[in-house]
């Protein structure tokens, strides 16, 4: 039996090493938000999958909200210019917040998202990134929690998409044609 992705996509990260990579996260999460109120802030749509294990994994009575933004790409990089095109539903003033993304590539979408939410001055921000690439990196951000890092390669899979295809793979896989 062949799967839909089989010619176009390779298994860089198994299933269950990404399940077992969750659960130390949120075991790390669940030991330093003890007696905080923490609100998870999923970026939508490439954070989808993992934002939800991830609070499935965490032993916490914590709120999650949905950000979505979209990025302007001049070509296949990413420009910086970044738009909220969902905001989250409540004021986040005082709260607690952790910050959950698919992949931190140039970092731009993330400097931005952390100058938007520290604006509303909320009691404290994390950064939460399944994966990094550090190999393009245009601006420094500190992750607080960090799944895995990966070499310059596009990746498709557990949320991220090539064009909106290929999140519902349950691995992080590699795009074969570039
Ligand atoms: P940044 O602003 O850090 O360059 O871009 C982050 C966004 O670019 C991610 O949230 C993701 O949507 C997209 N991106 C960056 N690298 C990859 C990749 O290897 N694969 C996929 N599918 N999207 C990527
Ligand atoms: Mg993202
Ligand atoms: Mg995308």
């Amino acid at each position: 039996m062949t799967t839909f992705h089989e010619k176009d996509v390779g298994v860089l990260i198994s299933e269950e090493a990404v399940q077992a990579r969750v659960k130390e996260l949120g075991a790390e999460i669940t030991r330093d938000y003890q007696g905080k109120e923490l609100t998870l802030i999923c970026v939508l749509k490439g954070s989808a999958f993992f934002a939800i294990d991830l609070a499935r994994a965490i032993d916490l009575p914590l709120t999650l909200e949905f950000l979505g933004v979209s990025s302007y790409h001049g070509g296949t990089e990413s420009t910086g210019e970044v738009r909220i095109t969902t905001d989250v539903s409540k004021p986040m003033a005082g709260k607690h917040l952790l910050i959950i993304e698919d992949i931190i590539d140039t970092g731009l979408t993330m400097s931005f998202l952390l100058e938007n939410l520290r604006a509303r001055h909320p009691a404290s921000v994390k950064i939460c990134s399944l994966l990094e690439k550090p190999a393009r990196a245009k601006t420094k951000v500190n992750i607080d929690y960090k799944g895995f890092v990966i070499e310059d390669k596009f990746v498709v899979g557990y949320g991220l998409d090539y064009g909106e295809k290929y999140r519902n793979l349950p691995f992080i896989g590699i795009w074969k044609h570039v």
